[in-house]
């Protein structure tokens, strides 16, 4: 190891995944490396409650992040890490959900490792579990799906760029993480591809939270429902027959809880 990639002892960085919104979705784990904390580095996505439960003491770092207004660039955010560790500190790298998917985790790691610093990486309810647990739609049935895609709807050029015949195979629930703006062209580029458009397609925002809204319709009349709605990010989509069950085991009241 060359001397730039030695670290001054005792820093290291948690990457913790922070879970959907509701605090009590927290693994031991992360509450536990939270308490000892002396700097918590967080992104948008992580929820007021979550906030609420950091400790006073830790410094706190909003490394941001919403869709067109990057508050720090990723590659600020990976030598932000860098020099926190390298100062001995025990740092708190808090992601919404789970780091590894849809997280840019794994990039964050790698500037870590390529400068020695030490690391450890803390893994969260990711949305697709955490928020389709909220909603009352499992993911799987007997019945309805077998398997479960997890994809990213972000836009590239205006465009979702999805491998479309795999999205629309039967007895099969497909997740979009950060599909919102996408969601017309991902509704209608499926039916193209096969879909029926009655298939049953339903929007949480704000999954696990007191904000949470559920919005369901079909792949035909979803995206309108949406604006109708009023729903803002961050917004999970859930595609497939399981959506059906949400009206039979909804059982999170959002108002009372
Ligand atoms: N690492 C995160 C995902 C980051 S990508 C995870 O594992 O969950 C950000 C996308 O996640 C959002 O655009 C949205 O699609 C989804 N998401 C995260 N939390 C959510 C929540 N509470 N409600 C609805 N969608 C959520």
């Amino acid at each position: 190891m060359s001397s730039t990639q030695t670290s001054t002892p005792g820093g290291c960085v948690y990457l913790v995944g922070a879970g959907p919104g509701d605090a009590q979705l927290l693994t031991l784990r992360a509450v536990r490396l939270l308490e000892r904390a002396d700097v918590v580095v967080y992104d948008n996505l992580v929820s007021a409650d979550v906030l609420d439960f950091l400790p006073k003491a830790a410094e706190r770092i909003y490394a941001g992040k919403r869709r067109n207004e990057h508050t720090m660039r990723q590659e600020q955010i990976n030598a932000l890490l860098v020099k926190l560790a390298q100062e001995g500190k025990q740092v708190v790298r808090l992601k919404g959900g789970d780091p590894f998917i849809f997280g840019r985790g794994g990039e964050e790691l790698q500037t870590l490792a390529a400068h020695g610093v030490a690391f450890e990486v803390v893994p969260g309810v990711t949305a697709a579990s955490g928020v389709s647990s909220y909603a009352g739609i499992p993911l799987t049935h007997r019945d309805y799906a077998q398997t479960c895609l997890f994809v990213t709807g972000h836009l590239k050029d205006g465009t979702a760029d999805l491998d479309w015949p795999s999205l629309v195979r039967l007895n099969q629930t497909v997740v979009i993480y950060m599909g919102l703006s996408g969601l017309p062209d991902i509704c209608r580029q499926m039916m193209q591809h096969g879909a029926a458009a009655t298939l049953p397609v339903a929007v949480v925002q704000d999954g696990s939270t007191a904000t949470q809204k559920v919005v369901t319709g079909t792949l035909a009349d979803i995206a309108d429902r949406v604006v109708a709605a009023g729903l803002r990010s961050p917004c999970l989509t859930i595609i497939g027959e399981v959506v059906k069950l949400h009206d039979e085991l909804a059982w999170f009241n959002p108002v009372t809880q």
